[in-house]
């Protein structure tokens, strides 16, 4: 495994002297210790990026010839499958059975189905009123484009933004997370087996401030992010700042979860417990407000405290255990002032509710009733295996209850659980969010649109909307008649 920075189609050492140690979740060891990009490394990975768009080698590969090269990499991905998910478990802590059912099937997939868009993407001829006049369009590259990855699903998010920026012809460099960049440096290997000329996919490591060099940089096109809403904004104003580059922002989220009065209880809460605690409740659409409708309220409560309590937790290594740690020290200490806060603003703890007492990072699930919509649980993104509970009466057309699921700056997802059509309506035009799951939990499908309302971002990732944020679109005049 290379700990290097990949800069025109080389591994190098950074010219800088700071390096960061990324640490294994499920002990505190160090495993490995990544370098910090300097300017002079980030200046040199866009300069490249910039040159790969021009290189025939690149830029006059038939569609044909370019989806093959996706396609290779979607091979490479499954061919170290095993390996890629040892390796994500590892960095991020998750879930063996999630890194290789979730994380690395997840990246393959995402790769192939955007291989096979390459040839299949269209122009458009349009009936203009001018006399003996073709007006057609084309999509071209939007340039050098700057990937930015979170922490929570390190591979998979990548690849939601790779594969497209590829498919369409772009060069990029990617910053993934400081937290978690292994396996995105050995993506970018297997990018390099499979082919893909000098420059055309570049990596540099580092911490926020290197992120932030890409985000101001005047010669880099696009900027697609995944991270929290307040890194989010500075992104906005680096552009505004700058050269007004384009931005596709995947935010933060505070996904409500609405179990009706009709609801499949047991069905609910076998959902909403996966929903809430996938990967540690690390997931950006993780449910975390609950709102029960009040007949049920009782019942839900008990079966999710039961149900919880059955949850095998311990190292993501270790093929039975279903909940791993938090990713870091710094994150646990997040959700543990959260948590604080709970019983302060006058919830009740009913389960969980303090770190685990071993090694690594482990924090109980935790399930607080009676939460205020004041309560800063029901605002603040937690990010851990926490779920704030509250009662809703079933009148008024659920208008009230529509008014409280919107009660936040975030919309990035929601769920309903409830066999009434007309409830399920109701609630899934009503919430304002990105993606309203019915009876199932929060996962997302490449085919599918992905992107938030509100603060939780601007743009859509996967499906053909994802063409769009890598593309312009250009509009060719012809004028035939004398
Ligand atoms: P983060 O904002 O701390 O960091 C994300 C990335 O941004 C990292 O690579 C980081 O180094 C970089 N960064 C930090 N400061 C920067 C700056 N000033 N300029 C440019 N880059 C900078 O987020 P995180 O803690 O790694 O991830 C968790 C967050 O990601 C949560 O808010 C979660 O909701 C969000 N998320 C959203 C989605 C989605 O699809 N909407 C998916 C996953 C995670």
């Amino acid at each position: 495994m290379a700990s290097k920075l990949f800069i025109d189609g080389e591994w190098t050492g950074s010219s800088g002297t700071s390096a960061i140690d990324t640490i294994d979740p499920s002990t505190g060891q160090v495993i490995e210790t990544v370098p910090t990009a300097s300017r002079g490394d980030v200046d040199a990975a866009i300069a490249a990026a910039r040159a790969a768009l021009s290189n025939p080698a690149w830029a006059d590969l038939l569609p044909v010839q370019r989806a093959g090269l996706l396609f290779k990499l979607a091979s490479l991905v499954d061919e170290h499958h095993e390996e890629l998910a040892q390796l994500e478990t590892r960095d991020q802590g998750q879930p063996i059975g999630i890194s290789r059912m979730v994380s690395v099937t997840g990246a393959a997939e995402h790769i192939r189905y955007y291989a096979g868009w390459v040839t299949k993407m269209q122009g458009s001829t349009n009936p203009v009123s001018f006399p003996d006049t073709l007006n057609y369009t084309r999509r071209e590259p939007v340039g050098v484009n700057a990937l930015i990855t979170p922490w929570n699903f390190p591979l998979m998010i990548l690849t939601w933004k790779l594969a497209p920026a590829l498919a369409t012809g772009n060069t990029v460099v990617i910053k993934p997370s400081e937290v978690t960049p292994l396996t995105s440096l050995r993506l970018v290997e297997l990018c390099a087996e499979a082919g893909f000329p000098a420059g055309v996919v570049n990596i540099v490591t580092g911490d926020g401030s290197v992120g932030e060099m890409l985000t101001r940089h005047p010669d880099v096109d696009h900027v697609s992010y995944t991270g929290s809403t307040a890194v989010g904004k500075l992104i906005t104003m680096a552009s505004a700042e700058t050269n007004l580059k384009r931005l596709t922002l995947e935010l933060g989220g505070k996904a409500p979860s609405i179990i009706a009065r009709d609801a499949d209880i047991d069905a609910a809460v076998g959902g909403n417990i996966m929903g809430a605690t996938l990967n540690s409740g690390q997931v950006c659409a993780a449910y975390t407000r609950f709102y029960v409708e009040r007949s049920r309220e009782q019942e839900f409560v008990e079966k999710v405290v039961g149900g919880l309590a059955q949850v095998p937790i311990g190292p993501g290594a270790d093929e039975s255990n279903v909940l791993g740690p938090l990713v870091s020290a710094k994150h646990l200490s997040h959700v543990e002032r959260l948590v604080a806060t709970g019983a302060a603003d006058g919830a009740e703890l009913v389960a969980g509710g303090k770190r685990i007492d071993r090694d690594g990072y482990f924090f109980e699930p935790t399930v607080f009733t009676g939460v205020k919509d004041s309560a800063a649980i029901m605002h603040e993104e937690i990010f851990g295996p926490v779920l704030a509970v509250t009662a809703y009466d079933d009148t008024d057309e659920l208008h009230d209850l529509i008014n409280r699921a919107n009660d936040t700056p975030y919309g990035l997802a929601a769920t309903v659980w409830t066999r009434d059509i007309a409830t399920s309506q109701r609630l899934a035009n009503g919430i304002k969010a990105g993606a309203v799951f019915v009876n199932m939990p929060p996962i997302p499908d490449m085919a599918a649109p992905w992107g938030g309302y509100k603060a939780s971002g601007w743009g859509r990732e996967m499906g053909p909307w994802a063409l769009d944020a890598y593309t312009e679109l250009k509009s060719v005049w012809l004028h035939y008649g004398s």
